[in-house]
């Protein structure tokens, strides 16, 4: 029997054969730089178990998640579209994978051609002069965004504009965003449409002269429903000297087909992990490139990336009226990596073909449903569409929450429910473009079934779930008192 020698490639404990590329990293560790005071006098009491238990508890808690590659996840305004291998394949290229924020410009060419390639697809898709790949997540480019705006009414002598408008529709991270930037914020009513009510932002518009610095929106907005009056809106806002901004979350509707730029928008962000496709059900991590008109490009975190004249890339730093970094280094890298061969592997054809698909995928199932569950605004819907489960609730007492629920039974998914707000028992659907059409068939199937049993055998649904892992937990203790560190079990 021949003995097979096994050759380690030596490196760093547990970091075999991950070389890196010389780097100028002084060799001090963090003991060295912090005051004795500060130092701990016995190792912490971290909990010490072998590899195998390791994996095992992992290996468990991922089986015990869900995900879009175990099942259909409908979740409304989140955009859970299947997040295709490949991307995962380049993003872990040592390349890519390997390098450090830290190392020398001339070594991280092939890096700095993505970010710059990846910034003018961004402008061709929402027609937007330049972007910043910094902010990690929607919310992030929201507050850059604001920021962005308030030092433009700043440089033009207007500080006294304090006060930012949002559709009464909006996703929560808007006003959060407005409040966070320390605005003040105004609602504005929907119409029968489901869009903004061009009267009521005249009224705001006319008792609030000289005092609008804003207004946030998106379009197709939470309800799915595409607001044509938004060149309208936008002339009324910028005519009062207020900048309007655009909450691209729901940009899956629209990739190829028109472009936030042309509706009038300022400022844009995009939730590259809900549209590109970068896996975000735990909560990270996200991508929230903000891209800006020209008049906007000189207040744009910095540094950006640069083609120089010889072809090569390279930092700029911004001008003195950027608003600074809004994050170390150059964003989340991995997820803009992903967005690219995203992008790159659709091209501009593949993207409208994925916007019309899941406009497409969306009206289907709304259509095939709209006998069982009522439909506020009965219009064709984008990429999303709202039901709401009122009749079920006068009816038979069963709640959009109890027919989240019931669907975890069969492995779907509940979709989002109770937003947006002023729809009453929300139940807010979006399919996306990458299930089959058998998947959709099943779903309204079990909808239908799900819409029987509340009809005959309401207990069945609000008692559910009944196969899952846990049964109802008490939501509100869980956001209020999370559990978020180890402890070791009381003796
Ligand atoms: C998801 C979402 C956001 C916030 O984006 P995050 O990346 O979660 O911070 C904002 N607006 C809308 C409409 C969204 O769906």
């Amino acid at each position: 029997m021949s003995v097979v020698p096994l050759v380690f490639e030596l490196g760093a404990p547990g970091r075999r054969g991950a070389t890196m590329p010389d780097m100028d990293v002084p060799a001090k560790s963090v003991a060295d730089l912090l005051p004795e005071k500060f130092l701990r006098k016995t190792p912490a009491p971290l909990p010490e178990i072998g590899e195998l238990e390791l994996v095992r508890h992992f290996t468990h808690l991922s089986q015990r998640n869900f995900s879009v590659d175990s099942g259909f996840y409908p979740l409304g305004s989140c955009t859970m579209k299947y997040n295709p291998k490949i991307n995962e394949d380049i993003a872990s290229l040592d390349g890519f994978a390997k390098i450090h924020p830290a190392q020398d410009v001339s070594q991280i060419q092939g890096a700095l051609e993505l970010l710059y390639e990846l910034e003018k697809i961004l402008g061709e898709v929402t027609g937007m002069k330049r972007f910043t790949l910094q902010p990690a997540a929607g919310a992030h480019g929201e507050i850059t965004g604001l920021m962005i705006i308030k030092k433009y009414h700043e440089k033009h002598q207007q500080s006294q504009r304090n006060i930012v408008l949002i559709p009464d529709g909006a996703h929560g991270t808007n006003p959060a965003s407005a409040s966070l930037a320390n605005y003040e914020t105004r609602e504005l009513h929907s119409n029968k449409q489901g869009g903004v009510d061009v009267d009521h932002l005249r009224e705001v518009l006319e008792q609030n002269k000289g005092k609008i610095a804003a207004l946030m929106m998106t379009n197709p907005n939470t309800l799915g429903l595409f607001d044509e009056n938004i060149l309208e809106i936008a002339r009324m806002v910028h005519e009062e000297g207020g900048q309007i901004y655009y909450d691209g979350a729901n940009a899956n509707a629209i990739l190829g087909i028109v472009r936030p730029g042309d509706m009038g928008f300022d400022v844009v962000h995009l939730n590259l992990h809900k549209t590109c496709s970068t896996p975000h059900g735990g909560g990270g991590p996200g991508a929230g490139p903000i891209g800006v008109a020209e008049h906007l490009v000189e207040y744009l975190p910095g540094p950006l990336p640069e083609k120089l004249d010889d072809g090569t890339f390279d930092w700029k730093e911004p001008g003195p009226d950027s608003i600074g970094r809004v994050r170390a280094n150059f964003g989340n890298f991995l997820v803009l990596v992903r967005a690219y061969t995203y992008l790159r592997f659709h091209g501009a054809e593949g993207l409208l073909h994925v916007s019309k698909s899941a406009v497409l995928n969306a009206n289907y199932v709304m259509r095939a449903l709209s006998d069982l569950y009522y439909l506020p605004f009965d219009r064709h819907c984008m990429h999303e569409f709202v039901f709401s489960a009122s009749k079920q609730k006068t009816q038979n007492g069963v709640t959009a929450t109890d027919i989240g629920k019931r669907l975890l039974d069969f492995g779907v998914h509940a979709p989002t429910v109770y937003f947006p707000l002023i729809v009453h028992e929300a139940l807010m659907i979006e399919p996306t473009e990458t299930e089959s059409k058998e998947q959709l068939d099943e779903f309204i199937a079990l909808m239908r079934q799900i819409a029987d049993e509340a009809a005959h055998h309401p207990d069945l649904v609000t008692g559910a779930p009944h196969n899952s892992v846990v049964g109802r937990l008490d939501q509100t203790l869980a956001a209020r008192k999370p559990k978020l560190k180890w402890a070791p079990a009381e003796q």
